[in-house]
């Protein structure tokens, strides 16, 4: 049987769903294809002995009035999910006998921070801040990044202020040219800091990351923004956008995984091809959004004519993204010294950067009296593949035990306190999200990728669009949700329906 929809939406992670929402809300017939069992894709959740684990996305931005979640469910006319304030937002340790870092909150207390933390480099960080006020206002007028037709011009000229001409200027610029304006360079404990901060949310250090965009992240914590941990799991994220697609009618579909993409142009329309089980489906819609990592786009396209080969070049020179190892455990809450922040980022000598996530106790992830320790740290991918079975289960036993072992140091927990350990590699990324090799938070935000330069939501392919944590303006919850907005934006624009704002 063959169903007909106007778009159809690949992927139900936040990039999907918030796409398949804000469209159907419009009054589209959508269709979302998810491959698993559930929705969430990286910021899903999994339940194991009476624990809920919390897959890879922990922390939320963008739930504060005005921030991009909230503009969307105020749109779509749904609650937002329960959500606790982070403050501080992380505690950095960087284990070299100083006192670790408190990112807090409130913006006099994290200066008073981190004028002592980094005497002599205020410079810098108001310097960021000026760069990152200029880039809010721009974000939050919704400009369309990268340009590639009128129309995505007018909507960027629509949303520049006479300040983004002057942070234009920076666009080249990275992080580490900043500090050097400032007389910062030579600070080895703030760049140490900062490439551990810069690489959870731009893949990159401060040699790479480029300078618009790490001088946002770097404010993220901070009033008026914030980082929110979500009440029960970060599934209630998804299970609000959820609700949303059911109350407009859209169609949900899990289990189904999308094998090939063919466009019919004598009826203008996408050729779906999905399989569940044995049993195969094909859908018909004029518009399809990929959502996934577009380096899993071309395999299938079955059409390899045309823009199939410049595309190929184009997508095959985006810089590796990183995997990841992730270990879930469980242990009593008297078992965990006191820790005033839910995480907790610290320095191993032979792991690298370990970023430690800690529910909160009666927060719905464990039993009272209970807490789950989630811990995760930046891996290549490859090295994870082309193992046999038995290599592979050695090499996992191993990081398990090396993590393990790194947490237990740091926080005075014997080996025996664990309630539940486990470890998640690329592999196990992979089958669970379908991202090719498990890679992982999208690609690093240096300037030769970043906003202008990346990739757009716009295809070559007519009616095939791209959402997600690869496309303007990156990673996580608030980022991907922002691409979503953009390519709905597009598509209604491409549909000559009228231009809708939040
Ligand atoms: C360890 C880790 C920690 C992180 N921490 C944070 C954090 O604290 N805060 C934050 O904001 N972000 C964090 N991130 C990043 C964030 O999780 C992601 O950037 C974001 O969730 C990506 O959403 P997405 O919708 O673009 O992609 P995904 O979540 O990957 O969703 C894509 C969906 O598409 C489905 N799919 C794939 N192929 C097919 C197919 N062929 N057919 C049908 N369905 C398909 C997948 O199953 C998946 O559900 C973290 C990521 C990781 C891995």
């Amino acid at each position: 049987m063959i169903e007909n929809k106007e778009v159809v939406v690949i992927g139900a992670g936040i990039a999907g769903l918030t796409s398949a929402a804000i469209l159907s809300k419009l009054g589209l017939s959508v269709t979302l294809i998810e491959s698993h069992k559930q929705s969430g894709g990286c910021a899903g959740t999994f339940k194991r002995k009476g624990y809920i684990f919390d897959v890879g996305a922990t922390q939320v931005a963008g739930l504060e009035s005005g921030g991009i979640h909230s503009r969307i469910f105020k749109f779509l006319q749904i609650e937002k999910p329960m959500a606790s304030l982070l403050d501080p937002s992380c505690i950095v340790d960087l284990n070299d006998g100083s006192s670790p870092i408190q990112i807090w909150y409130e913006p006099s207390k994290w200066i008073s921070e981190r004028e002592r933390q980094f005497p002599g480099s205020e410079k810098f960080w108001k310097l960021c801040n000026l760069i990152h006020l200029s880039n809010w206002e721009f974000a939050n007028n919704d400009p369309v990044i990268p340009i590639r037709n009128f129309w995505d011009l007018s909507q960027f000229i629509n949303a520049l202020k006479p300040q983004n001409l002057l942070t234009g200027l920076l666009l080249k610029s990275t992080i580490f040219d900043l500090l050097k304006i400032c007389g910062s360079d030579q600070d080895k404990r703030l760049i140490k800091f900062l490439n551990l901060q810069l690489k959870l949310y731009s893949q990159e250090n401060v040699y790479k990351t480029a300078a618009l965009y790490g001088c946002t992240v770097l404010q993220m914590s901070q009033r008026p923004h914030g980082l929110w941990h979500l009440k029960n799991s970060m599934q209630s994220l998804s299970s609000a956008l959820e609700k949303s697609l059911k109350q407009t009618n859209a169609e949900i579909l899990f289990n189904q995984k999308v094998n090939s993409l063919e466009y019919d142009s004598a009826k203008n329309l996408w050729k779906i091809e999905t399989s569940k089980g044995n049993k195969v489906k094909e859908y018909h819609a004029q518009d399809v959004i990929y959502s996934p990592p577009p380096q899993g786009l071309l395999k299938l396209l079955k059409d390899k004519k045309d823009y199939y080969l410049k595309y190929h070049e184009r997508l095959k020179k985006l810089p590796e993204p990183s995997g990841a190892l992730v270990f879930y455990a469980a242990l009593k809450k008297e078992k965990m010294i006191n820790i005033n922040s839910n995480h907790y980022q610290f320095v191993n000598k032979e792991l690298g950067s370990l970023f430690i996530s800690l529910s909160d106790e009666g927060d719905g992830r464990a039993p009272m009296g209970e807490i789950t320790l989630i811990a995760s740290i930046f891996t290549k991918t490859q090295e994870w593949f082309d193992l046999s079975k038995d290599q592979y289960i050695l090499k996992k036993d191993q990081h398990l035990d090396k993590i393990s072992k790194a947490i237990e140091e740091k926080f005075y927990i014997s080996r025996d306190d664990w309630l539940h350990r486990e470890l998640s590699t690329p592999r196990a990324f992979e089958r669970w999200t379908n991202r090719p090799r498990g890679i992982v938070g999208g690609i690093g935000q240096n300037p030769e990728v970043f906003g202008l330069f990346g990739l757009s939501s716009r295809t070559p392919f007519k009616g095939l669009w791209l959402c997600g944590d690869s496309i303007y303006p990156g990673e996580g919850t608030a980022g991907v949700s922002q691409s979503a907005l953009i390519v709905s934006r597009q598509i209604i624009a491409s549909k000559g329906m009228q231009n809708f704002n939040l």
